[in-house]
């Protein structure tokens, strides 16, 4: 691969947008990788995207696509819904952890419950983003935020949810897999990841497609963003191992 291959951006990427999200945020990696996966796929013009609240609440001006926002949580839903009556469309939603852990816990739960096959993509920061800081259902035991400056404890508030390991007790969802995108191998890991889960409903695949991408969030972990991707590393990936966890093929 040439070095110009390398730093093409796809299609899909609206070449005059700025980036909205803090330096270091690994969120435009995970865009990016959306955006390769949909142009290799070469299905940009049946893609409906549903855009979370939270940090990426404006992902839609960045892609050369057809977007939906939706209330705090309730993408899950909505998506069922425009892929019951749409099943040509391909269908994703793009959730971060307060968003589809917290708030948005039981559509997640009920939408993969079904067979219908629209992708989620699940952004795990520990933290809420855009309000600040605050404590997320996935925030480590001991992790320090607004909400917990002493650090989470368990007997105040509980433990970090592992997602992915959860919703995979569920008889619905085609395929579930967890990556990072803090290093060169595992954003080719996670572009594997994500490519599947579009090309499973591309193939009509039945049930959904997961994807959890473990993402930093420098500014409210308070640290440089090379920081805060060892952090990650080695912090929240012994927690929220890298696997896949339903895969039907
Ligand atoms: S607050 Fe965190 S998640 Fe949100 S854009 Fe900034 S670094 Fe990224």
């Amino acid at each position: 691969m040439s070095e110009t291959q390398v730093f093409k951006m796809p299609k899909i990427w609206y070449p005059e947008a700025k980036t909205h999200y803090c330096p270091g945020c690994t969120h435009g990696v995970i865009h990016r990788l959306i955006c390769e996966s949909l142009e290799e796929l070469d299905i940009q013009d049946r893609v409906i995207g549903i855009s979370p609240v939270g940090c990426a609440v404006v992902m839609h001006e960045y892609m050369d696509l057809d977007f939906i926002e939706a209330p705090h949580g309730r993408a899950p839903a909505l998506a069922t819904g425009m892929k019951a009556v749409r099943p040509d469309k391909i269908i994703f939603t793009y959730q971060g952890d307060g968003d589809l852990a917290s708030i948005g816990i039981s559509e997640i739960i009920h939408s993969m419950n079904r067979t219908l096959p629209f992708t989620t993509i699940f952004v795990n920061n520990a933290v809420y983003g855009m309000t600040g800081g605050q404590m997320a259902p996935t925030t480590l035991l001991g992790q320090k935020t607004t909400t917990t400056p002493a650090g989470r404890a368990p007997e105040v508030s509980g433990y970090p949810m592992r997602m992915s390991e959860m919703l995979a007790t569920l008889e619905g969802p085609a395929y579930i897999e967890r990556v990072g995108v803090t290093n060169p191998k595992d954003i080719m890991n996670a572009k594997k990841a994500i490519f599947k889960a579009f090309k499973n409903q591309v193939e009509g695949k039945g049930g959904m497609s997961f994807v959890e991408v473990l993402s930093t969030c420098p500014t409210n972990w308070g640290m440089r963003p090379a920081d805060a991707c060892r952090w990650l590393e080695e912090n929240m990936v012994p927690y929220y191992p890298f696997g896949v966890f339903k895969d039907f093929k």
